[in-house]
Protein backbone atom coordinates (compact mmCIF):
# COMPACT_ATOMS: atom_id res chain seq x y z
CA UNK A 1 0.00 0.00 0.00
CA UNK A 2 0.98 2.92 -0.58
CA UNK A 3 1.15 6.27 2.05
CA UNK A 4 -0.14 9.52 0.99
CA UNK A 5 -0.15 12.91 2.77
CA UNK A 6 -2.27 15.77 1.18
CA UNK A 7 -1.51 19.06 1.96
CA UNK A 8 -2.21 23.26 1.13
CA UNK A 9 -3.71 25.89 2.50
CA UNK A 10 -7.58 26.77 3.11
CA UNK A 11 -9.74 26.54 -0.22
CA UNK A 12 -6.69 25.11 -2.43
CA UNK A 13 -8.41 22.21 -2.98
CA UNK A 14 -7.00 19.00 -0.85
CA UNK A 15 -10.92 17.70 -0.07
CA UNK A 16 -11.73 17.60 -3.79
CA UNK A 17 -8.32 16.28 -5.17
CA UNK A 18 -9.08 14.26 -2.32
CA UNK A 19 -12.75 13.34 -3.35
CA UNK A 20 -11.22 12.58 -6.64
CA UNK A 21 -8.98 9.85 -5.69
CA UNK A 22 -11.65 8.35 -3.42
CA UNK A 23 -13.59 7.82 -6.29
CA UNK A 24 -10.42 5.90 -7.85
CA UNK A 25 -10.34 4.03 -4.71
CA UNK A 26 -8.23 4.92 -1.97
CA UNK A 27 -8.53 5.34 1.42
CA UNK A 28 -8.71 8.57 2.62
CA UNK A 29 -8.53 9.51 6.05
CA UNK A 30 -9.75 13.49 6.78
CA UNK A 31 -7.25 15.00 10.05
CA UNK A 32 -10.28 17.07 11.44
CA UNK A 33 -12.98 13.98 11.08
CA UNK A 34 -10.06 11.96 12.44
CA UNK A 35 -9.57 15.01 15.58
CA UNK A 36 -13.78 14.47 15.58
CA UNK A 37 -13.46 10.92 16.15
CA UNK A 38 -10.84 10.87 18.66
CA UNK A 39 -12.67 13.72 21.22
CA UNK A 40 -15.54 11.46 21.13
CA UNK A 41 -14.38 7.95 21.25
CA UNK A 42 -10.99 8.22 23.46
CA UNK A 43 -12.20 8.31 26.99
CA UNK A 44 -8.84 10.36 28.12
CA UNK A 45 -9.54 13.08 25.44
CA UNK A 46 -12.79 13.48 26.83
CA UNK A 47 -11.86 14.09 30.34
CA UNK A 48 -9.25 16.29 29.13
CA UNK A 49 -11.65 18.50 27.44
CA UNK A 50 -14.08 18.43 29.98
CA UNK A 51 -11.11 19.54 32.39
CA UNK A 52 -10.37 22.31 29.96
CA UNK A 53 -13.30 23.61 28.33
CA UNK A 54 -16.03 22.34 31.08
CA UNK A 55 -18.94 19.92 30.68
CA UNK A 56 -20.37 21.96 27.76
CA UNK A 57 -18.16 20.11 25.72
CA UNK A 58 -20.73 17.13 25.21
CA UNK A 59 -24.44 17.02 25.40
CA UNK A 60 -26.40 15.70 27.55
CA UNK A 61 -26.68 12.71 25.46
CA UNK A 62 -23.02 12.08 25.18
CA UNK A 63 -22.17 13.59 21.50
CA UNK A 64 -19.51 16.33 21.26
CA UNK A 65 -20.83 19.80 21.22
CA UNK A 66 -19.10 20.50 17.93
CA UNK A 67 -21.10 24.62 18.16
CA UNK A 68 -19.82 25.35 21.78
CA UNK A 69 -16.13 23.83 21.07
CA UNK A 70 -15.83 25.68 17.83
CA UNK A 71 -16.85 28.98 19.26
CA UNK A 72 -14.09 28.68 22.33
CA UNK A 73 -11.38 27.37 19.81
CA UNK A 74 -11.96 30.26 17.16
CA UNK A 75 -13.95 33.15 19.04
CA UNK A 76 -12.61 33.30 21.95
CA UNK A 77 -9.13 32.06 20.30
CA UNK A 78 -8.27 28.92 22.39
CA UNK A 79 -7.48 26.75 19.31
CA UNK A 80 -4.12 26.06 20.65
CA UNK A 81 -5.49 24.33 23.71
CA UNK A 82 -8.07 22.36 21.97
CA UNK A 83 -5.06 21.14 19.36
CA UNK A 84 -3.11 20.33 22.66
CA UNK A 85 -5.18 18.05 23.49
CA UNK A 86 -5.80 16.09 20.35
CA UNK A 87 -2.71 16.30 18.40
CA UNK A 88 -0.77 14.27 20.35
CA UNK A 89 -2.96 11.00 19.83
CA UNK A 90 -3.47 11.77 16.04
CA UNK A 91 -0.20 10.17 14.49
CA UNK A 92 -1.19 6.82 16.53
CA UNK A 93 -4.53 6.73 15.81
CA UNK A 94 -3.91 7.91 12.23
CA UNK A 95 -1.46 4.75 12.21
CA UNK A 96 -4.08 2.27 13.03
CA UNK A 97 -6.13 3.52 10.39
CA UNK A 98 -3.31 3.05 7.99
CA UNK A 99 -3.19 -0.36 9.40
CA UNK A 100 -6.73 -1.29 8.72
CA UNK A 101 -6.74 0.32 4.94
CA UNK A 102 -3.73 -2.08 4.40
CA UNK A 103 -6.04 -5.40 5.73
CA UNK A 104 -8.66 -4.33 3.93
CA UNK A 105 -6.95 -4.45 0.68
CA UNK A 106 -6.58 -0.59 -0.40
CA UNK A 107 -3.90 0.25 -2.62
CA UNK A 108 -3.53 3.93 -1.75
CA UNK A 109 -4.20 5.14 1.39
CA UNK A 110 -4.28 9.53 1.91
CA UNK A 111 -4.34 11.36 4.65
CA UNK A 112 -5.03 14.73 4.06
CA UNK A 113 -4.59 17.69 6.70
CA UNK A 114 -3.61 20.90 6.58
CA UNK A 115 -1.39 21.00 9.26
CA UNK A 116 0.66 17.73 7.55
CA UNK A 117 4.17 19.23 7.41
CA UNK A 118 3.98 20.51 11.28
CA UNK A 119 2.61 17.84 12.72
CA UNK A 120 4.42 14.80 10.35
CA UNK A 121 6.81 12.35 11.74
CA UNK A 122 9.65 12.32 9.13
CA UNK A 123 9.04 8.91 6.77
CA UNK A 124 5.43 8.67 7.63
CA UNK A 125 4.34 8.78 4.42
CA UNK A 126 5.43 7.76 1.31
CA UNK A 127 4.65 11.08 -0.68
CA UNK A 128 3.82 14.76 0.26
CA UNK A 129 1.31 16.06 -2.26
CA UNK A 130 1.13 20.14 -1.96
CA UNK A 131 -2.01 21.76 -3.35
CA UNK A 132 -1.70 25.06 -4.67
CA UNK A 133 -4.08 27.58 -5.60
CA UNK A 134 -3.87 31.72 -5.64
CA UNK A 135 -4.71 33.44 -3.14
CA UNK A 136 -7.97 35.46 -4.83
CA UNK A 137 -9.39 32.10 -6.28
CA UNK A 138 -9.01 30.31 -3.02
CA UNK A 139 -10.70 33.29 -1.10
CA UNK A 140 -13.52 33.01 -3.93
CA UNK A 141 -13.81 29.02 -3.75
CA UNK A 142 -14.32 29.27 0.18
CA UNK A 143 -17.14 32.16 0.00
CA UNK A 144 -19.08 30.22 -2.11
CA UNK A 145 -18.57 26.80 -0.39
CA UNK A 146 -18.96 28.27 3.40
CA UNK A 147 -20.66 31.55 2.86
CA UNK A 148 -17.91 33.14 4.72
CA UNK A 149 -17.45 36.98 4.74
CA UNK A 150 -13.85 37.46 2.88
CA UNK A 151 -12.48 39.11 6.16
CA UNK A 152 -13.21 36.10 8.17
CA UNK A 153 -11.35 33.71 5.58
CA UNK A 154 -8.33 36.28 5.08
CA UNK A 155 -8.13 35.78 9.34
CA UNK A 156 -7.90 32.15 8.54
CA UNK A 157 -5.55 32.51 5.69
CA UNK A 158 -3.23 34.40 7.53
CA UNK A 159 -3.09 31.87 10.33
CA UNK A 160 -1.86 29.27 8.10
CA UNK A 161 1.82 29.07 6.51
CA UNK A 162 2.44 30.14 3.49
CA UNK A 163 2.56 26.78 1.11
CA UNK A 164 4.21 29.01 -1.61
CA UNK A 165 7.28 28.99 0.31
CA UNK A 166 7.03 25.06 0.99
CA UNK A 167 7.47 23.79 -1.96
CA UNK A 168 10.25 21.80 -1.13
CA UNK A 169 8.86 19.66 1.72
CA UNK A 170 6.52 17.99 -0.92
CA UNK A 171 7.17 15.35 -3.16
CA UNK A 172 3.97 16.42 -5.74
CA UNK A 173 2.51 19.91 -6.04
CA UNK A 174 -0.91 19.80 -7.86
CA UNK A 175 -1.61 23.76 -9.11
CA UNK A 176 -5.20 23.97 -8.94
CA UNK A 177 -5.50 27.41 -10.69
CA UNK A 178 -8.11 25.88 -13.68
CA UNK A 179 -11.08 24.54 -13.89
CA UNK A 180 -12.40 21.56 -12.13
CA UNK A 181 -11.90 19.16 -14.90
CA UNK A 182 -7.79 20.42 -15.49
CA UNK A 183 -7.59 19.51 -11.44
CA UNK A 184 -9.65 16.26 -11.83
CA UNK A 185 -7.16 15.66 -14.94
CA UNK A 186 -4.40 16.58 -13.14
CA UNK A 187 -5.35 14.49 -10.05
CA UNK A 188 -5.88 11.47 -11.92
CA UNK A 189 -2.42 11.21 -13.43
CA UNK A 190 -0.97 11.76 -10.17
CA UNK A 191 -3.08 9.08 -9.34
CA UNK A 192 -1.94 6.50 -11.64
CA UNK A 193 1.85 7.03 -10.48
CA UNK A 194 1.00 5.56 -7.09
CA UNK A 195 -0.45 2.31 -8.22
CA UNK A 196 2.20 0.67 -9.77
CA UNK A 197 4.47 1.42 -6.46
CA UNK A 198 1.27 0.09 -4.37
CA UNK A 199 3.05 -3.68 -4.35
CA UNK A 200 -0.64 -5.59 -3.78
CA UNK A 201 -2.13 -8.56 -5.95
CA UNK A 202 -5.29 -7.31 -8.34
CA UNK A 203 -7.61 -9.78 -6.81
CA UNK A 204 -7.84 -7.82 -3.61
CA UNK A 205 -8.04 -4.04 -5.27
CA UNK A 206 -10.79 -1.29 -4.42
CA UNK A 207 -10.88 -0.20 -7.57
P1 LIG B 1 -10.29 23.58 3.38
O1 LIG B 1 -8.89 23.62 3.87
O2 LIG B 1 -10.99 24.85 3.68
O3 LIG B 1 -11.06 22.37 3.81
P2 LIG B 1 -9.73 22.45 0.75
O4 LIG B 1 -8.30 22.68 0.46
O5 LIG B 1 -10.13 21.08 1.18
O6 LIG B 1 -10.25 23.55 1.76
P3 LIG B 1 -11.79 22.19 -1.24
O7 LIG B 1 -12.92 22.10 -0.26
O8 LIG B 1 -11.40 20.98 -1.97
O9 LIG B 1 -10.52 22.88 -0.56
O10 LIG B 1 -12.11 23.34 -2.32
C1 LIG B 1 -12.68 24.57 -1.92
C2 LIG B 1 -13.92 24.85 -2.77
O11 LIG B 1 -13.49 25.17 -4.08
C3 LIG B 1 -14.87 23.68 -2.89
O12 LIG B 1 -16.19 24.14 -2.89
C4 LIG B 1 -14.51 23.07 -4.25
O13 LIG B 1 -15.60 22.45 -4.86
C5 LIG B 1 -14.08 24.30 -5.02
N1 LIG B 1 -13.03 24.03 -6.02
C6 LIG B 1 -11.89 23.33 -5.83
N2 LIG B 1 -11.16 23.34 -6.96
C7 LIG B 1 -11.85 24.05 -7.87
C8 LIG B 1 -11.62 24.42 -9.24
N3 LIG B 1 -10.53 24.05 -9.88
N4 LIG B 1 -12.56 25.16 -9.85
C9 LIG B 1 -13.68 25.55 -9.19
N5 LIG B 1 -13.95 25.24 -7.93
C10 LIG B 1 -13.05 24.51 -7.26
Amino acid sequence: MVTVGVTGGIGSGKSTVCEIWSQMGAYILNADDLAKELMVSKPEIRDELVQTFGAEAFADDGSLNRKYLAKEAFERDRVDELNAIVHPQIPGAAQEKMAIAEQEGYEVFVYEAALLLENLEPGALDFIVLVLADEQQRLERVQERDESSAEDIRQRMAKQRNFEESTDKADIIIRNNGTLKELKKKAEIVYEKFLPLSGKNENNSHK
